[in-house]
């Protein structure tokens, strides 16, 4: 370890990745806003207790995923993502009677977990939440928007959408049931996570990636034979709508998110892209959570996104904007240039000053910052009121009165 490395699993974004993680960002905001999810921002850390409240002491993250740490007598964490943070938020905000409720996020998140592709200690989420709506309308909602983000960015076809339900809490109950009572019959062979999860938690087994264990989950008893008419008939519900929008799903009955709070729809786009890391957006209703937290019984929905795995699926490069680059050629064509390149900044137009040396080593400049065009200003060009526009792609270049400067720059666009 050296203080001079970025911390294992952070990583420095520069410029060419944060144009991806920006088109990421901005693309899922304005996609959400088209169906009315407004942007809102929580702290980046909380008081422990709201993510142990909810994520619930048995979840891999709280067990052993958490940044926590305690300053003036107050336990915190750096948030492991933010559905618990929003669900404060309307809380202690007094929002609920304001419901239903729709924002979108964007934000870093903070697990430490073991690094490698598309997993990082320190990475960024967009998600949305509707809070407040019991309607199964919510869901298909959030599942449209969720595919209008990735249609955005333009990776949806190269997605695919799973989804489950995980009933209401009748139908959970008696599916737990089935299933720790045909877990413990191979109990030897579970995973020693799985065994610890059988009393506890024992729905994250059919999430588990230990091979020993999906061999066992295989023929574990199947959900739908646990539930009951109303959550069949919201199941039906969200799935005919996803039909009637033209998107496209696949039932896997596997699919679970392993929180006692999450109910019905349950879903999950996942890529082949990625490698080990496949699923790039995850979310679910989660009706019983504000409850847990201390708040009035309200239902939600919602989702998360990896903005890094999205951005590395994004296909085109992105290129940073081309600016064009003032050479001054004398001293009086250099005090010239300052005020030139403010100027033309103020019109919107995109410059680039070469700090210092002759017009070749300016040249030279221009060309590393990929210029336009050179605006190059001498002795004859100053007495003659102008400048010389020399076109970097083509070599062209013309003298052009300085009035005149700015409508021929914008033709270069
Ligand atoms: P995984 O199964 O990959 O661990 P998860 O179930 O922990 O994912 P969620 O908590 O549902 O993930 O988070 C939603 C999304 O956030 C994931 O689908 C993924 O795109 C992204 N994500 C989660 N953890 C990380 C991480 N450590 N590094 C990068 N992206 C992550
Ligand atoms: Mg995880």
């Amino acid at each position: 370890m050296s203080a001079l490395q970025p911390v294992r699993g952070t990583h420095d974004i520069l410029p060419e990745d944060m144009r991806r993680h920006r088109r990421v960002a901005d693309g899922a905001r304005g996609a959400a806003a088209l169906y009315g999810f407004q942007e809102m921002a929580t702290p980046i850390f909380e008081f422990t207790d709201v993510f142990k409240r909810t994520l619930g002491d048995t979840s891999d993250i709280v067990t052993k995923e958490m940044y926590s740490f305690e300053r003036g007598g107050d336990f915190l964490t750096l948030r492991p993502e933010n559905t618990a943070g929003v669900a404060r938020a309307v809380i202690s905000g007094g929002l609920l009677q304001q419901a239903p409720l729709k924002y979108f996020y964007y934000g870093p998140m903070f697990r430490y977990e073991r690094p490698q592709k598309g997993r990082l200690r320190q990475f960024h989420q967009i998600g949305i939440e509707t809070i407040g709506v019991a309607e199964p309308l919510a869901d298909i909602e959030v599942i449209a928007a969720g595919a209008r983000v990735l249609d955005t960015l333009g990776i949806l076809a190269r997605t695919t959408l799973e989804i489950n339900t995980l009933g209401d809490s009748e139908s959970r109950t008696s599916y737990r049931q089935k299933l720790v009572d045909y877990l413990k019959g191979h109990e030897g062979a579970l995973s020693e996570d799985s065994r610890k999860r059988l009393d506890r938690n024992p729905l994250r087994v059919l999430d588990s990636k230990d091979e020993g264990d999906r061999k066992i989950v295989a023929n574990a008893p199947l959900f739908d034979d646990s539930l009951t008419p109303a959550a069949r008939d919201f199941y039906a519900k969200v799935s005919d709508g996803l039909t009637r929008l033209g998107i496209a799903f696949s039932r896997n009955q596997r699919l679970v998110r392993g929180l006692d709070y999450y109910c019905h729809t349950a879903f999950e786009f996942t890529t082949t892209e990625l490698g080990a890391q496949s699923a790039v957006m995850a979310g679910g209703r989660y009706d019983g959570l504000i409850e847990q937290m201390g708040g009035p019984a309200t239902p939600g929905v919602g989702w998360a996104a990896g903005v890094e795995r999205l951005s590395m699926m994004l296909q085109d490069p992105l290129p940073a904007p081309r600016p064009f680059a003032i050479v001054p050629i004398g001293p009086e064509a250099e005090t010239m240039a300052l005020t030139l390149a403010e100027e033309l900044r103020r019109s919107g137009i995109t410059v680039e000053l070469g700090y210092r040396g002759n017009m070749s080593r300016r040249m030279k400049a221009a060309n590393k910052v990929n210029a336009r065009a050179a605006i190059l200003i001498g002795e004859n060009e100053i007495s003659r009121n102008a400048a010389t526009v020399r076109d970097l792609d083509t070599g062209e270049q013309a003298e052009v009165p300085l009035q005149a400067l700015k409508d021929r720059l914008v033709q270069f666009r």
